[in-house]
């Protein structure tokens, strides 16, 4: 299929008005991209606002206060996600992940948790649903996005030492904060918790300890992300990426670790065991050790554009078809047709710097915008 690339409005990203499929074939539960991956996990992005600065995400240079963020007209409406989330809950996803931008910042949010909340599988089995949030406003808001249906949390933290952590987030907001964020979403039940922390080699690896310290045993789960070259605005160099070998061989020196095998398939996280049983952390080695092959994870902007790789530089316009009056049934169509054709591996590609490889030369898709 033939696909028309036009520039957005705002010039901000190419995107494609997906065609319809003459003969819209009906979801039957599960699709399969061009490299056999099921459709299984939609991640959606549904600001692309954040109180936060973090340098690898939107760096304060880029991001200040001339920066045009999307109209809210732009953005879709609960209603037309949780349209949307239905018909790809019809092709097999199973996961769906609220992000942004912080989440927590798109009005009556919980609103959307409730609608997303009723959703079922093709076979009569709730979504997981779930949140990543940077925390900043979790301890108000944890209780109403529980009762309204949120099953889990991820929340990220950089740094346990409240100076790191004021310099990394680059908005001098406390770690205590944070962890009373987190304290709450236990205590209403929005668990288990994971905790993400990217680190940066010479920012604030000197935390990786001092984190693992602080939530061993707490039955949290620690998971340490290798900084990436995501976006554009970053200014991402290797030297900054601390292998997830490297960090868990530090670990070593002071925990006894085990590896444990993986929950599930497409799952992004080596997960490892405090030998001496109090818990377990994950490491995501998006950079040394590309995970492309069990990639069943597709994004959903927050003006509606379907993104096929977090490394992508062309969406595809869904909120077109929703706003030009297309039935679900060719809407569904349109996102089968998408994900069948779909054979992204950037990380794979990565390493050896191919010409070929998806974005080369255009200007790649930003975290905030589609979600981590
Ligand atoms: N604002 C929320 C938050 O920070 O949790 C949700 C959106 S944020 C884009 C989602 C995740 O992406 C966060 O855990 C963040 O640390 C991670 N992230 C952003 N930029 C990254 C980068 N360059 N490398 C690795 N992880 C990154
Ligand atoms: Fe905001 Fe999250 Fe990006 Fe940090 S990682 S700037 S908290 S969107
Ligand atoms: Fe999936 Fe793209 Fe990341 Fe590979 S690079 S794991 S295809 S999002």
């Amino acid at each position: 299929m033939a696909e028309r690339v036009i520039p957005l409005a705002d010039h901000r990203y190419l995107a494609a008005v997906p065609q319809v499929p003459v003969h819209a074939v009906a979801p039957t539960g599960s699709v399969g991209d061009l490299l056999g991956r099921p459709l299984h996990d939609l991640r959606i992005s549904v600001t692309d606002r954040c109180n936060f600065r973090c340098g690898y995400c939107m760096p304060r240079e880029v991001f200040d206060k001339h920066y045009e963020f999307l109209p809210h007209a732009s953005l879709l409406s609960f209603e037309e996600i949780a349209r949307l989330a239905r018909l790809f809950v019809a092709h097999g996803v199973a996961k769906i992940r609220l992000t942004g931008g912080e989440p927590l910042l798109r009005k009556d949010l919980d609103r959307l948790v409730a609608m997303l909340a009723q959703l079922r599988t093709p076979q009569g089995a709730p979504l997981d649903l779930t949140l990543t949030t940077n925390g900043s406003v979790l301890a108000r808001k944890a209780r109403a996005l529980k009762d309204a249906g949120l099953q889990r949390i991820t929340v990220s933290l950089d740094a346990i030492d409240d100076a790191t952590f004021r310099r990394m987030n680059d908005a001098d907001f406390p770690a205590a904060d944070v962890l009373a964020g987190i304290e709450e979403a236990a205590r209403v039940g929005l668990g288990p918790i994971k905790v993400n922390m990217v680190v940066k080699r010479g920012t604030n690896d000197d935390q990786i300890l001092p984190m693992a310290r602080h939530f061993k045993g707490s039955g949290i789960v620690l998971r340490f992300i290798e900084y990436m070259d995501v976006g554009a605005t970053n200014g991402w160099r290797m030297e900054e990426v601390l292998p997830s070998s490297e960090l868990i061989a530090r670990l070593q020196q002071t925990y006894a670790l085990e590896p444990l095998a993986a929950s599930a398939a497409g799952e992004t996280a080596e997960r490892w065991r405090y030998a001496d049983g109090s818990g377990e952390i994950g490491v995501i080695s998006s950079v040394t050790h590309a995970f492309c092959r069990d990639c069943n994870r597709a994004r959903l902007s927050t003006e509606g554009k379907l993104f096929l790789c977090l490394f992508a530089s062309h969406g595809h316009d869904l909120r077109a078809l929703l706003r030009g009056g297309r039935s679900d049934a060719e809407i569904a169509a349109a996102i089968g047709w998408i994900w069948q054709g779909r054979d992204d591996r950037y990380s794979e590609l990565r390493g050896a710097a191919d010409a070929s490889a998806p974005g080369s030369g255009e200007r790649r898709v930003e975290m905030h915008y589609i979600g981590g």
